[in-house]
């Protein structure tokens, strides 16, 4: 690309140098001189806009434009009327992909690109048809154009499947996705175990079923997907990557040792995603088994058998003698009835990714769990932010398919990276959108960092409700002692009010985890926590999570905050941050500045103006502000660590050597007793 200088340009346009460089600084191009250069294209958006007529000159020349074009061919859609001034005809809805570019947007708002060039420049954006544009300008530009704009955001089905659009919604039966859950030791890995074998034995004598992430088992009455990886954890997991593949909870509980603290977390957890729960109560060969005690448990916990009235389906098996487990998953496909599960067919496949791994062999390599749609061999597709085209397909049974339907699990080979479980799959029209996307997404994921968007907060809660994005506060308490989780849990839920009502979700005993975490995250919840702490785990995960916890002693405290926060009128606790430290070494006095404490930066940053504290013996014996740092006499607005520098104080002078200065910043942090 060849480059023009500013003054040729001038020339070439009749006008100064100076005028055009004032011109440029107009439409928000920077040149330093007359001799910087702008490249070609610029240059040609330049002479486009600086040779414009003269406006009405130009109203009435592109009136003819458009009416000539008008002439020449038929149009069903006229176009928009151009740019005018705002119209009071409301404006037309249109949807917009956030990852549209010029040429694109020109195409969608019927009009040419060289105009959406020419207006984002009046808006001082340079661009070229290809650039992508920032959602706000979109908006702005559908908005000249006498259109109402919906960004479609980067992740939604509708981004990706626009030129999809089915005329009629086709609902075909699917088979449940069933995942396995219980306290650790209950039996939740023999029990996959033995539903796999007892099923493979049936079926296929000797055949070896291989490890994908899940399995498929056939029953007399239809399939039954399993999620071979047991627990909450990795159900929570991919709840908080915003997938929900889950249909059925089985809940193992061992019939010798009853309902234990994870059982409730899977309870909670199966809630929050309004799973149903089929349980199952494991281990009754053992002598000291009591199926009995496990239902009464369970009744407490709301989940009531059938037999007692309730409508929670109870199965007692043995995954080590194999016992009731024929009829444990008659009771799935029973449960699954209930549910009447479906899936739309005539759609571009979409699914959740349930495993992924980097092969030595094969590449990348993921288990996908279609929720819709057909998947063919061929088929392009984007991978939470990796893109692909299908290159093989194989089922949980080792064997290589063409083409699969909603509900079973696929290894798919032809990714680009590895994908996380979690991650949406949906396939595209072709390879050059299925990158595009991919592109876009991995670019959107590095700016972001991964940051997620807060949940609810004690804070933000009176605002929340104002706005009515809250209906429902959703709490966890965890305490030292249940009595006290149960009388917080009763003192909270009868704070509820019209708009907004106090559910406690979960509650229990012991510090908080990473679960009670991801359970909040998942379920939009607060975490309250009473005599007890975040374990270093937990602490971990809530920097990323970003959950509200709050740490208190006194049961009055808890309800008074809560009850403020839901009246707006929570008030932010103030914390101090250290920003640094300094320790006086030598002493100066300063005809007119009076004396000056002559410092060397230990810590961190030492700032002027900043409020700060004199320590002696680790005794604070002045606090105020700094009025003076100076460094070889330079007034300096800061020092860091290693290096000398004077600190004066207006009001404090009997500085001693070793004191050690402090300053610090007052931030409102959330309350935390
Ligand atoms: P998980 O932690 O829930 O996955 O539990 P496991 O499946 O690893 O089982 C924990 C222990 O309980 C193992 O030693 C199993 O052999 C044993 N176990 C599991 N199911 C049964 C059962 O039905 N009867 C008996 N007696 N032992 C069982």
């Amino acid at each position: 690309m060849t480059n023009i200088r500013i003054y040729v340009l001038a020339k070439e346009l009749g006008l100064d140098s100076p005028t055009l460089v004032a011109e440029l600084h107009k439409q928000g191009i920077s040149v330093k001189s007359n001799l910087s250069s702008l490249d070609e294209e610029t240059a040609e958006l330049v002479r486009a806009i600086l040779r414009e007529p003269p406006k009405e000159e130009k109203e009435e020349k592109e009136e003819k434009e458009e009416k000539e074009e008008e002439k020449e061919e038929y149009r069903p859609l006229p176009p928009e009327p151009l740019p005018k001034e705002e119209t009071l005809v409301p404006r037309k809805k249109i949807k917009l992909g956030e990852n549209i570019t010029v040429k694109q947007l020109a195409e969608r708002l019927n009009c040419k690109a060289k105009e959406i060039i020419k207006n984002l420049m009046e808006m001082g954006i340079i661009s070229h048809i290809n650039q992508m544009l920032d959602p706000n300008v979109t908006q702005t530009l559908a908005q000249k154009y006498g259109y109402e704009a919906e960004i479609l955001p980067l992740y939604s089905d509708e981004i990706i499947s626009e030129h999809f659009q089915p005329t009629k919604e086709i609902l075909v039966s699917r088979s449940p996705v069933v995942t396995v859950m219980g306290h650790v030791d209950h039996g939740k890995t023999l029990l996959l175990d033995a539903i796999r074998q007892t099923n493979v034995m049936d079926k296929e004598v000797g055949g070896i079923t291989q490890h994908i992430g899940a399995y498929e088992v056939e029953v007399e009455k239809g399939k039954i997907i399993f999620l071979d990886t047991p627990g909450h954890e990795a159900f929570a997991a991919m709840r908080a990557r915003g997938a929900q593949v889950t249909d059925i909870v089985v809940l193992v509980v061992a019939a010798d040792d009853g309902v234990m603290p994870q059982t409730k977390e899977a309870v909670a957890h199966a809630r929050v995603a309004k799973v149903p729960i089929v349980a199952a109560i494991n281990k009754i060969d053992k002598p000291n088994a009591n199926p009995e005690k496990v239902k009464k448990d369970l009744s407490e916990l709301g989940l009531t058998p059938e037999e007692w009235g309730g409508d929670t389906i109870f199965v007692e098996v043995s995954a080590k003698k194999r016992i009731g487990i024929k009829e444990l998953l008659e009771m799935i496909l029973l449960q699954a009835e209930i549910l009447e599960l479906k899936a739309l067919s005539n759609r571009p496949a979409k699914g959740v990714i349930i495993e992924a791994e980097l092969d030595k062999n094969k590449g990348p390599v993921a288990t996908i769990l279609l929720q819709s749609g057909r998947l063919k061999v061929g088929d392009s597709f984007v991978a939470g932010i990796h893109y692909g085209k299908v290159r093989a397909m194989i089922n949980s049974k080792g064997k290589k398919v063409k083409e699969s339907g909603p509900s079973i699990p696929i290894e798919v080979l032809g990714l680009s990276g590895v994908p996380q479980a979690g991650d949406s799959f949906i396939v595209v029209e072709d390879e050059k959108k299925s990158r595009e996307i991919s592109q876009l997404r991995a670019q959107r994921q590095r700016e972001e960092g991964m940051v997620k968007t807060a949940t609810v907060s004690l804070e933000q809660l009176h605002e929340q409700i104002k706005k009515g994005g809250v209906k429902e506060l959703n709490i966890i308490i965890k305490a030292d002692v249940q009595g006290s989780a149960e009388a917080l849990t009763n003192s909270l839920e009868k704070l509820s009010t019209e708009e907004v009502k106090l559910k406690v979700i979960y509650n229990g005993v012991g510090g908080i985890t990473e679960s009670d975490v991801m359970l909040a995250f998942t379920a939009n919840a607060i975490i309250i926590g009473f005599n007890v702490r975040p374990t270093p785990q937990a602490e971990e995960l809530l920097e990323t999570e970003k959950v509200d916890v709050r740490l208190y002693n006194i049961i009055y405290d808890v309800i008074a905050d809560v009850k403020a926060a839901m009246e707006g009128l929570l008030e932010p606790l103030i914390e101090e941050r250290v920003l640094g430290r300094a320790e006086v070494r030598q002493l100066f006095r300063i005809p007119r500045a009076g004396i000056i404490a002559g410092c060397y930066v230990t810590d961190g940053v030492i700032m002027r103006n900043a409020n700060i504290r004199v320590l002696r013996d680790n005794a604070v014996i002045y606090q105020g502000k700094m009025t003076s740092l100076k460094r070889f006499k330079e007034d300096i607005s800061e020092v860091t660590a290693g290096y000398e520098c004077g600190i004066g104080l207006d009001k404090f002078s009997d500085w001693q050597t070793g004191d050690i200065i402090e300053p610090y910043e007052e931030i409102a942090v959330a309350r935390k007793i």
